[in-house]
């Protein structure tokens, strides 16, 4: 079966359906090795990892083995690798691009993208922590580590670069950045039918930016940062009901979705069987009727929480309770508002009601959002953590 691809804002093609490598730490490193050599095998022609997947060494040597063995060239894969947030510093980006390579073996990528819209302190540690155990951040304004992606692709060690978790606030920035030379290409961001998306893809659309769907089979809970409360994506009885009636599987019909609304999708699978089905994507249709099924399922629903998030999420809320402010109460059932961060570096603070179960914090809606000084914004986050409520006069609607 032929892939198919889309035009990159750059010219090149990137094609429509990628492996997913990303695992939970106790995946035997050696079996994404296998993974990757299946799925060319199969037909896949895009990979997706990162720096923080630790696992370029064995993608590499997958991908240098097909080629010994004649199935692929290099110029038939397409490969996607990540800045970590350690690296934002202008200085660090193309050292750390080139470290990537070294462990690929590859003289360059098709796509680097910047992890997330987030720095942190660099050095060796991925999470720097301080004593308390609270996360390191660093000042650097990623328009700037943009200007360093920028260099990487006129050296030619990136075809292409793009974005991941950013929102359309964190993109505008960079498109009206002064001097930009290139727009990113893509966003990847968390995309399945419980968070579609749509407002993000409509804006993406609009500005010739590809929006590359991730977690499209819902993640697994067995991430570190994967909510174990959520409802099993690929259990959902609408989902099944369609994929019944096309005599599919539910993950063939969470992917084909994405291809007939002109995402990008990643889909992580290391087993062989599910390798293949998930690739056979192409030889159905979903119907119009179908699409807009899909669409209803929306839910606005993240299976990605507790991570170095560009806004804090619900859940690291919840954390917030328990941590610092109550750390041996059950937290319990209330519905209140307050102000989060929707974004360290665009610094927008968003006023947010929400409801404090036992577990979990359910956003109810969203009451408007308001700009604050850069400056500014770590004072706020450290009152934030302390469980202290911003003075309202700083926050002007
Ligand atoms: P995913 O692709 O939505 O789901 C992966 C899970 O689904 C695995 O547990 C896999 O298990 C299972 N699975 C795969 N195919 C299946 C099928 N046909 N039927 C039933 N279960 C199936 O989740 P993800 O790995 O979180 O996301 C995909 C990729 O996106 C990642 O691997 C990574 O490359 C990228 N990603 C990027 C970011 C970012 O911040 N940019 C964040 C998260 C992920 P088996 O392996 O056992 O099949």
């Amino acid at each position: 079966m032929k892939l198919c691809s889309v035009k990159l804002n750059d010219g090149f093609l990137m094609p429509m359906l990628g492996l997913g490598t990303s695992a939970p730490s106790k995946v035997a490193k050696s079996d994404v090795e296998e993974a990757v050599m299946k799925a060319i095998d199969v037909g896949y022609r895009h990979f997706d990892s990162a720096y923080f997947y630790l696992n370029e060494e064995e993608i590499g040597r997958a991908i240098w083995k097909k080629i010994a063995d004649g199935s692929v060239k290099r110029e038939d894969i397409f490969y996607t690798s990540k800045l970590w947030g350690t690296f934002f510093r202008p200085e660090l980006v193309l050292t750390s691009l080139e470290t990537s390579l070294r462990k690929l073996q590859l003289s360059y990528v098709d796509l680097y993208l910047i992890h997330f819209p987030v720095p942190l302190k660099p050095g060796e540690e991925l999470f720097p922590k301080d004593r308390n155990g609270e996360l390191i951040f660093d000042t650097v304004d990623f328009c700037t580590t943009w200007e360093a992606m920028e260099r990487c692709k006129d050296a030619g060690l990136a075809k292409s670069i793009g974005v991941s978790n950013f929102n359309r606030k964190q993109l505008e920035r960079i498109l009206n950045k002064p001097g930009l030379k290139y727009k990113p290409v893509c966003n990847q961001v968390e995309c399945h039918p419980y968070l579609n998306q749509s407002k993000l893809l409509e804006f993406c659309k609009s500005q010739d930016i590809v929006l590359t769907a991730y977690a499209a089979l819902g993640s697994n809970s067995g991430k570190e940062w994967v909510s174990k409360n959520n409802p099993v994506l690929l259990e959902d009885p609408v989902l099944n009901a369609i994929a019944a009636r096309h005599r599919r599987t539910p993950a063939q019909v969470a992917l084909r979705y994405q291809l007939q609304r002109g995402v990008v999708a990643l889909a992580k699978s290391f087993n062989p069987k599910r390798i293949q089905e998930n690739f056979q994507v192409l030889d159905f249709q979903l119907t119009p009727e179908d699409m807009d099924t899909l669409d209803g399922l929306n839910r606005n629903m993240r299976y990605f929480v507790d991570t170095v998030c560009p806004r804090p999420t619900p859940f690291s809320l919840c954390r917030v309770h328990r941590s610092t402010r109550n750390p041996n109460r059950t937290v319990p059932e209330k519905q209140a508002t307050c102000w989060l961060f929707t974004s360290m570096e665009a610094c927008f603070l968003q006023r947010i009601h929400y409801r404090v179960t036992q577990w979990c914090v359910v956003p109810i809606r969203l009451a408007g959002s308001v700009p604050v000084q850069r400056e500014n914004s770590f004072s706020y986050l450290s009152q934030f953590k302390r469980g202290l409520s911003l003075p309202s006069t700083e926050i002007v609607l």
